[in-house]
């Protein structure tokens, strides 16, 4: 199948860990390799953020990406882009019906991709496929007056639901807050993720730790919602061992970074300052190393739409300890793969921590279920597979009567 994936501020070929770059860029990457490994035709559409990028890179693992001019050729930020979607929409509409190449399905990944697509699939007759990432409602709901997402983003959110062809949500409890938002349940197939089986495995190098000290490591985009703090915090509970973050800029920025800067004062105010070692953005192929250097992960955020850093732990064989929020309630089994707490609550975790750290046997029984639990669930072929056959499924009975000339 010809598929057009949309994917506005988050490119597939990005450097991950900063602010606006991470599970997205993943998952576009990884699925559009496995949809081309199947033998699909995948063209991935991002905006152009350099004066440099040509408008077509071909990835090594059998996709092209192209760069849609919306916007300056500059990084900007997510909660700025809407402005320049209709420009978006406008560029695939133009290219689609003048070139050689028109997709049988689009795929938007995030709200405002599922915008352009909408415009431009109704322009030529070709069906959307939804995944929203993340949900406004939920943001809101966590980050209250510090939400910079546009004030028209919730009602966005709603009307794609109720108007492309088919939502994918990633989780159970993202398919509970679609329904409350007024998505009609019948609209929508829940597939999750998947992870990349040969990076994420338990047998290959891992980075060098100190000996006799237990390593508990926390990965994600250096931002608040992702919970480090409560992660520092709870160290004070966990004695002797270390915590590692991985993410946020590149090491050599690390001390500029204001937000950096704030976990730094905190482990030093909670006492633990030399045992909370940050080490900033770490190459994709790279974090595997990291994943299997650990005893435990931890993931602890208010809020998570689905949370690709636990199942990549998992995949290596690594217990996790979560947060009993989004899309880590269906990943990580409470008491089989790992321990689930309440978010925000940084005794919680310490003491599930320690627990965890004191019983190696308990250890031993999680990195196994966890590692057979992505095996048998998380693979990208099959994720690849089920997402074909949506694809399948709405193309069959999308009406070509909707073009608008
Ligand atoms: N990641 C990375 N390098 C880093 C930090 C993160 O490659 O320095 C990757 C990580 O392996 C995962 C993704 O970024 O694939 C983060 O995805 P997740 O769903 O955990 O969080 P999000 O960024 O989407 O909120």
């Amino acid at each position: 199948m010809r598929i057009a994936m949309i994917s506005e501020h988050a490119s597939p070929l990005a450097i991950l860990g900063g602010e606006d770059a991470g599970g997205q860029n993943t998952h576009v990457a990884e699925l559009s390799a496995a949809l081309a490994a199947a033998g699909h035709d995948v063209r991935v559409y991002t905006r152009r953020d350099a004066v440099d990028l040509p408008v077509t890179v071909r990835s090594p693992d059998g996709y092209d990406v192209v760069h849609v001019p919306a916007g300056p050729a500059e990084p900007v930020a997510k909660d700025a882009l809407l402005p320049h979607m209709r420009q978006f929409g406008a560029w695939l509409i133009d290219r689609w019906r003048g070139g050689d190449w028109t997709p049988e399905v689009i795929h938007a990944h995030f709200w405002m991709s599922g915008l352009a697509a909408l415009e431009a699939g109704r322009r030529t007759g070709v069906p959307v496929v939804q995944t929203y990432h993340a949900l406004g409602t939920v943001k809101r709901r966590h980050q209250g007056v510090q939400d910079t997402s546009p004030a028209r983003r919730i009602s966005y959110e709603r009307q794609l639901g109720c108007s492309v062809d088919r939502v994918v949500a990633q989780c159970r409890d993202e398919v509970g807050e679609l329904v409350r938002m007024g998505v009609p349940r019948s609209a929508m197939t829940v597939i999750p993720s998947g992870v990349n089986l040969a990076t994420f495995a338990p047998l290959g190098p891992a980075t060098e730790r100190e000996p006799g000290r237990a390593r508990i490591l926390t990965v994600g985009r250096l931002v608040e919602r992702k919970g480090f703090q409560t992660v520092v915090r709870a160290m004070a509970h966990v004695p002797e061992a270390e915590c590692v973050v991985v993410g946020g800029p590149p090491a050599g920025l690390l001390e500029t970074d204001p937000y950096a800067r704030r976990l730094r004062a905190l482990a030093g105010s909670c006492g633990v300052a030399d045992r909370v070692r940050l080490v900033g953005a770490v190459p994709r192929e790279e974090m595997g190393r990291w994943y299997r250097s650990a005893d435990i992960l931890v993931a602890a955020p208010w809020y998570e739409p689905f949370g690709l850093t636990p199942l990549e732990a998992m995949a290596c064989g690594v217990p996790v300890v979560a947060t009993a929020v989004g899309g880590l309630r269906d990943t990580v089994v409470d008491g089989v793969t790992g321990d689930l707490v309440p978010a925000r609550d940084p005794r919680a975790l310490g003491e599930a921590l320690r627990a965890l750290l004191d019983d190696r046997i308990r250890r031993f029984a999680y990195a196994g279920a966890a590692r057979a639990r992505a095996r048998r669930h998380y693979s990208w072929a099959v994720t690849a597979q089920r997402l074909a056959e949506v694809y399948d499924e709405v193309a069959a009975v999308h009406r070509p009567t909707r073009v608008v000339a």
